[in-house]
């Protein structure tokens, strides 16, 4: 098998998009964007030993390298439509690439997304995908919206998957739902996209809600209170915290890809009927206040978010 069987056995599948004019297979895709709309773009690679393990399973390295780049697409309040996929892999193990093909495959059609094209090249195993999406003109939620009196709020529980991956790292075997939460984060597209219009900035906790909302309060000019008792925490993260007064996992932890926005007060209604629709929990946290700083009640700030470099 050559590179372009390979890439016509497991990255090229029918796709069901009429704004698609030409997918996988030519120098490049094109794609007929609605008028009044705007393309909204971002890019998240994966590598081996740095963002899964070794020995992670095909099928959750596919999911999640597409959970995470939709996630982004999300915080922005915007619809994932379209995306590529650059893989470096160090040989040809069939049996592997059928398992990621198939996920990445089911995932995309969960997803309504289109894999339009990619690159293909031998190396370290790494993913890279560059997820397109499509926002009305001038409606994405950035990160540099927040204004002082406006709640904080965010979506579901944090602090699961920082949890596991501790565990991990201390030799323990977390549960099969931990490692759900590590391995399988829910891209919140639908409050994404709900929250458009609502919402004043929004951002993704991919490092962990400390060192996220920092980034929407020095985009905004800002700063904020939050209160630790207040964090939407799972039962095993209160149990955690219980015994070992460690406020850094929840705080500090990333991976759990739940959206931290802020919002003006009299939105407070609409937000508490988008948390029904979309059937998830969301939880006011906080406000922005006119400071530049984050303050965090009851916490002493000893963790550490998560830093690349
Ligand atoms: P070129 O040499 O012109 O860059 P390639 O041989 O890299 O073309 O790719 C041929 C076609 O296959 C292109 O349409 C490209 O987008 C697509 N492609 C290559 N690798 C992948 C991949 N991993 N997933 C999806 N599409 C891919
Ligand atoms: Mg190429």
């Amino acid at each position: 098998m050559d590179e372009f069987e390979l890439i016509q056995n497991y990255f090229n599948w029918p796709l069901n998009d009429s704004t698609v004019e030409l997918g996988v297979g030519d120098d490049a895709a094109i794609i007929n964007l609605d008028p009044g709309y705007q393309l909204v773009t971002t890019t998240d690679t994966l590598s081996e030993g740095v963002h899964f393990f070794k020995d992670d399973s095909p099928e959750n390295i596919a999911y999640k390298s597409l959970a995470v780049n939709l996630s982004d697409i999300a915080a922005m309040g915007a619809i994932a439509k379209y995306f590529t996929l650059s893989i470096t892999l160090p040989k040809l193990d069939e049996i592997w690439l059928k398992k990621f093909s198939e996920s990445l495959k089911q995932t995309s059609i969960k997803y309504n997304v289109s894999l339009i094209g990619g690159d293909t090249t031998r190396g370290p195993l790494n993913i890279t995908i560059n997820m397109m999406g499509v926002v009305e003109k001038s409606k994405a939620i950035k990160r540099s919206g927040a204004r002082n009196g406006d709640n904080i709020y965010v979506s579901g529980e944090i602090g699961d998957a920082a949890l596991c991956l501790k565990k991990i790292n201390e030799g323990e075997k977390p549960g099969k739902a931990e490692m759900e939460k590590l391995n399988r984060p829910l891209p919140q597209l639908d409050l994404g996209s709900s929250l458009n219009g609502v919402a004043s900035s929004c951002i993704d906790i991919s490092d962990g809600l400390e060192q996220d909302l920092s980034h929407i309060i020095k985009a905004s000019k800002v700063g904020a209170i939050i209160d630790v008792q207040k964090l939407p925490l799972s039962q095993s993260v209160t149990n955690y915290i219980q015994g070992n007064n460690d406020w850094s996992v929840p705080l500090c932890g990333g991976d759990d890809y739940e959206l931290c926005f802020t919002a003006p007060k009299i939105f407070n209604p609409e937000i508490i009927n988008i948390a029904k629709i979309c059937k998830i929990r969301i939880t006011k946290i906080g406000v922005i206040i006119d400071s530049k700083n984050l303050k965090i009640k009851g916490y002493d700030g000893q963790g550490e978010s998560y830093q690349h470099f």
